[in-house]
């Protein structure tokens, strides 16, 4: 490939660099740009699954795989079904996601290299990428790798792992109208524990074992609870594993910063931009919401470092406080989730973890957990 130089560089194709390369192209002030998009990897595997619940339809419904409108919540002391209302809970899986992309956005002046990226740099006049292989130069670089991420260790970070398994039955095993968010009924020695069944038909569910943690597992020790859940819980003994999956996602206080470089031509977006929810996990329907806002920004020829707003202050800091609230283990963090699904509507729990609650919402959620260590973590969030 000659051409080195490009209006925008978007350096990791996964789902948040993919998704503002489908925004830019349905954007008539910005389609005609030239992209470049590195990646380390082809991008056409199916490398993770994702979860995420909404009230609207967007441009990836036909992509969705599976949904559920009625969800369960299971600990020792709670076992709640409850029917969504307003939202629904749904899967796509990625590589589904990232073939429709490239297939959508072929009308666009893109060009895809496969090349490992060892570093970005901001000047006045844009940033440069160098790779293992070649140097590109842009005006902008949207970044979700991790070279710019904060220094991520113990004392401000929870790690959320799991691992996966679609399980296929030869007999009708599932009720496919019933997902289960989380199932605590288990040993909370090793971290925040829990099971997250999803069956996308009688025959077939997702069982996911998910740890948020300190420190990752050993391997067998994943296969072994997941064998063990399927096996006592799930009453099943013969099954067929038809894809696994295996995931690491920081839960992090730690400032992820939306700009790197001196001259701000670097933006972070996606987990690299701070999008997770750091309390949760979730990040698929943040990508979609802030990357709308940046591409808007860039339509209207602005710098796309918007100034969060006061709502999104809020819900960054009720993020935190729970957060800090888990990494302090002051509280279990099963307690804590048993309080909120008991003490609360479910549904408004959703929006609440969505940032799409309301101040009254916000108000029994406050009251339905314990209140000196969210009121301690909380002020120690607010001034940090
Ligand atoms: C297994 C798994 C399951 C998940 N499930 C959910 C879910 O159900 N719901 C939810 O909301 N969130 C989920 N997440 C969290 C989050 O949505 C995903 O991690 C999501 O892919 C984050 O998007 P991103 O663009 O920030 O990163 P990615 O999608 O990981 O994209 C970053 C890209 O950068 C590339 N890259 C990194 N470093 C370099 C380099 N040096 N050179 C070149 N390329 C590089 C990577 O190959 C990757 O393609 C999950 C995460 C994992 C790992």
């Amino acid at each position: 490939m000659s051409k080195t130089h490009f209006d925008y560089i978007i350096a990791g194709g996964g789902l948040s660099g993919l998704s503002l390369l489908y925004y830019i192209s349905k954007e008539p002030a910005l389609m005609n740009k030239s992209i470049l998009v590195i990646d380390a990897v082809e991008k056409n595997q199916n490398d993770r699954t994702w979860c995420f619940w909404e009230k609207d339809q967007d441009f990836y419904e036909p992509l969705v795989y599976a949904r559920w409108n009625r969800l369960k919540f299971e600990s020792p002391t709670l076992n709640r079904t409850f029917a969504l209302r307003d939202y629904a809970y749904k899967l796509i899986r990625s590589v589904d996601y990232y073939r429709f992309i490239k297939e959508a956005v072929s009308k666009v002046d893109v060009q895809y290299v496969t090349e490992t990226i060892q570093s970005i740099v901001d000047s006045p006049q844009g940033a440069s990428v160098k790779t293992n292989v070649s140097e590109y130069s842009s005006t902008l670089v949207f970044n979700s790798t991790g070279l710019f991420n904060p220094t991520l260790d113990p004392s401000n970070t929870l790690l959320q792992h799991f691992e996966g398994w679609f399980i296929r039955t030869n007999h009708a095993a599932f009720d496919s109208s019933v997902g289960t968010l989380m199932d605590f009924t288990l040993s909370q020695a090793k971290g925040i524990t829990f099971m997250y069944i999803l069956p996308t038909s009688a025959h077939e569910a997702l069982v996911e074992y998910t740890l948020f943690s300190e420190a990752l597992l050993e391997k067998e020790e994943y296969k072994k609870a997941l064998s063990h859940y399927i096996e006592h819980n799930l009453k099943l003994n013969n099954y067929e594993i038809t894809h696994t999956e295996f995931g690491v996602i920081p839960m992090s206080t730690a400032k992820f910063k939306p700009v790197a470089g001196k001259y701000s031509n670097i933006i972070n977006i996606g987990t690299a931009g701070g999008y997770t929810k750091a309390s949760t996990g979730y990040t698929f329907k943040f990508v979609h919401k802030k990357l709308k806002k940046i591409v808007s920004l860039l339509a209207s020829g602005k710098k796309p470092d918007s100034t969060p707003s006061l709502r999104e202050k809020m819900f960054h800091w009720y993020d935190m406080t729970l957060l800090d609230v888990l990494l302090s283990k002051k509280v279990g963090g099963e307690q804590i989730f048993t309080n909120l699904f008991k003490k609360n509507d479910p549904e408004r729990v959703l929006a609440f973890l969505a940032d799409e609650s309301t101040h009254l919402d916000e108000f029994k959620i406050r009251n339905s957990v314990p209140l000196a260590p969210f009121a301690q973590s909380g002020i120690k969030q607010l001034f940090s």
